[in-house]
């Protein structure tokens, strides 16, 4: 009991008739099997679930169907034992009345089981193996979006210290959870403790509304019943809509608000709505899937309301027929409550795992919605509003599409209880303009995801292009700085040894020069010497004049030295640059040789020039000047007769390739005359056959024959070239 329990109270709220005594004074009664059973794949939050199953499959009750993908999804389960008849698109239960693709099944009535697995001792399994047991029996939150239960217990129970079992059932007409728990609040307990032994939490906590003190007294009976329960405590609310909000009832049993955009985990709460601890019992203890669930069935057009046991799939066209609706008198059917529900425009759309109730209303009961009038700016709704939101600048912002404020005012913590838009006074359906923003918001929320993955893709490939000509332009530069590196190496190379980098090649027009100075000093010494001589010996010499011969025979004398050594000098330096050149060679090519040749010859003249010099002066050096004459005559002789050999091998070898080009030339023709045989045959055929290719073909051959003939005439004049 929470006589002594504190609660706390939430900013807003409003307190609608509840009509919820109409559909509590008759038990719950199984709904039976209808003909066709059509169930969505998409009734939870999170992805699609994939079909099992094709038409002409025959299926047992509580066989899986359609499995989870990922892991925010459910399993689906056969209700009971028929066909597949069908899977295709089918008018769902959503507010935007679009259709999805559902499994059908065509009943055989036998209701036959599929083997079902209990677990005999829950308190023996770990958490894994009962979060398993969760997930494969499909079951999702029964009282609202439908979030998968299994990702809601797979809390870390570390992080976990109060789990909060939801039975406010606050808003109207509904009483399926009143009645179920009034009939089976003994199985209720016990789903309650599998979830309690999963999650280990310190505190459990049932908030259950005032209006509903026979559900009260069944859970506290049941509980004190059994011996092993926990210490769960029911904790009994005031009425007051929507105290069954996730986020309200935890403020009203905890005094702490979920924050903005938060979750329960965030405060240690974990919170799970009765039904779904019903279903936990009839999955773990029972080895039962969710395939059914307790829907109901209201409304003044329902001349029996009550609630049913309804197999998941059931059309909501057969309960109207079971209660006994009036379809005419039924202005508006809706699914879910009046403030929160929508209303349902074909009757044939099934019960999904989360339909809590059906309304058969008259025009009395739920009028047509009053014609819209403008905002007064009363205020009123934000005085309702429990999620203590803007809900006029949420209606303004939705109405312009201003999606960045309606988002920046928190609209995404609307819960669209409809508490506003129920006091509104101008009767603005303020929600479906909440609905209108939200759905705009997550259809850009996902464009623009899609967008920045696009965005990170392109980003990636031109970082890559980038990286890469990056890399090729580095590898580039290198080899040009290698380059440049070289050939800076290389001259600094040739500045060290400026002898071997410029190769200064005396022009022969100066070394005629210097040969002709020479000679023309030579002549001029001679010439003097001659006179000298001539007065010398005269019967009466002139001495003077002799004397003055003299002087110019030593200048002559110098002036022939000087050119002979000028001579000498640039002899050596252009030989010294032939060598150089020929050294880079084969030493015994022709080139070298003749080379070699030519400064022995130059070294025969200078040897030569030195004797005559020599000689004129009667020097002693004449006999070793003599013989480094006839030394150098020798090597002239020796270079004379290597240039001759080198020449004549070379002709050798030249012979050699000729004969080596002859061969060449022969193959050629030959493969010549082979392709004009083969043009010669294809165009003998086209004729035969009085093709059109005739004409090509007696291009190609004459242009064959063209080459042959060329070939040919190579071979002759190479054939003759080589026997010259
Ligand atoms: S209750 Fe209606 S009229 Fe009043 S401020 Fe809100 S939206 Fe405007
Ligand atoms: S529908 Fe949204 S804005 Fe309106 S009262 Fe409820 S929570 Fe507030």
């Amino acid at each position: 009991m929470n006589t002594s329990f504190q609660l706390h109270d939430f900013v807003g709220g409003i307190h609608p008739t509840d009509n919820k005594v109409q559909s509590t004074n008759t038990p719950i009664s199984f709904a039976g099997i209808p003909s066709k059973l059509i169930l969505p794949l998409t009734q939870h939050i999170g992805t699609q679930s994939k079909p099992l199953v094709s038409p002409g499959d025959t299926v047992l009750k509580g066989q899986l169907i359609a499995e989870a993908q990922g892991f925010i999804s459910a399993n689906l389960h056969a209700p009971t034992s028929g066909t597949i008849s069908a899977i295709e698109a089918r008018p769902v239960a959503h507010q935007s009345g679009l259709s999805d693709i559902c499994i059908e099944i065509t009943p055989d009535n036998n209701d036959t089981w599929v083997e079902r697995t209990r677990i005999t001792d829950y308190k023996k399994c770990d958490a894994t193996q009962l979060i398993n047991a969760i997930q494969a029996a499909g079951i999702t939150g029964m009282g609202g979006a439908g979030f998968p239960s299994h990702v809601k217990v797979s809390a870390d129970p570390a992080q976990i210290n109060t789990l909060i079992i939801n039975a406010a059932e606050c808003e109207p007409y509904i009483t399926s959870d009143d009645m179920l728990i009034q009939e089976r609040a003994q199985d209720v307990i016990s789903g309650i403790h599998v979830l309690a032994h999963i999650l280990e939490p310190k505190n459990i906590l049932i908030g259950i509304e005032d209006n509903k003190p026979k559900a009260a007294d069944a859970l506290i009976e049941a509980i004190e019943k059994d011996a092993d329960t926990p210490d769960i405590q029911v904790v009994i609310i005031p009425t007051k809509y929507p105290s069954g909000g996730e986020k309200q009832l935890i403020q009203i049993l905890t005094g702490k608000e979920v924050p903005a955009g938060g979750l329960p985990s965030e405060l240690g709460i974990v919170c799970h709505n009765l039904g779904t601890a019903y279903a936990v019992h009839n999955a773990v203890i029972k080895g039962e899937p969710l395939i059914s669930r307790i829907t109901t069935i209201t409304g003044n057009a329902c001349a029996q309301p009550q609630n049913y046991e309804v197999l998941i799939g059931t059309p909501v066209e057969h309960l109207l027929n079971i209660s006994n609706t009036d379809i005419e008198k039924t202005s508006r059917l809706v699914m879910g409550g009046p403030m929160m529900g929508f209303t349902l425009d074909q009757i044939q759309t099934p019960i999904i795992k989360a339909s809590n109730c059906i309304i058969a209303a008259t025009k009395q009961e739920l009028p047509d919605p009053a014609m819209e009038q403008a905002c007064i700016r009363c205020g009123m709704c934000t005085e309702v509003c429990p999620a203590q939101l803007l809900p006029q600048q949420l209606y303004w912002f939705s109405k312009s599409s201003n999606l960045e404020q309606a988002e920046a005012h928190n609209i995404a913590d609307c819960i669209e209880c409809g508490a506003c838009s129920y006091v509104c006074p101008s009767n603005i359906p303020l929600v479906q303009y909440y609905r209108f923003a939200k759905g705009e918001i997550k259809q850009t929320n996902e464009d623009k995801k899609k967008s920045d993955r696009a965005k990170i893709r392109f980003e990636t490939r031109l970082a890559r292009q980038e990286r890469e000509q990056a890399e090729k332009d580095a590898k580039r530069a290198a080899r040009a700085e290698a380059a440049a590196k070289k050939q800076a190496e290389k001259k600094a190379a040739a500045a060290a040894n400026p002898e071997g980098a410029v190769e200064k090649k005396i022009p022969t027009a100066d070394l005629q020069l210097l040969q002709k100075k020479f000679d023309a000093t030579k002549a001029a010494v001679a010439k003097s010497k001659d006179k000298i001589a001539a007065l010398e010996a005269s019967e009466s010499p002139d001495t003077d004049k002799i004397e003055l011969l003299k002087g110019a025979l030593e200048k002559a004398q110098t002036k022939m030295k000087d050119a002979a050594k000028a001579m000498a000098e640039a002899k050596k330096a252009e030989k010294a640059t032939s060598t150089a050149n020929a050294d880079k060679g084969d030493p015994n090519s022709p080139e070298r040789l003749k080379n070699k040749l030519e400064l022995a010859q130059s070294r025969l003249t200078t040897a030569q020039t030195r004797l005559d010099e020599a000689k004129a002066e009667n020097s002693d050096k004449v006999a070793a000047l003599e013989t480094a004459v006839a030394n150098q005559k020798q090597r002239v002789q020796d270079a004379l007769k290597a240039l001759d050999e080198s020449i004549q091998q070379t002709n050798q070898q030249n012979t050699t390739e000729i004969k080596v080009d002859t061969e060449a030339l022969k193959q050629k023709v030959l493969a010549a005359q082979t392709r004009v045989d083969k043009a010669s045959e294809r165009l003998n055929m086209a004729k035969e056959q009085n093709l059109e290719t005739v004409g090509a073909l007696q291009t190609g051959l004459e242009k064959q024959q063209a080459k042959l003939d060329e070939a040919k005439a190579t071979l002759a004049s190479a054939t003759l070239e080589d026997a010259k």
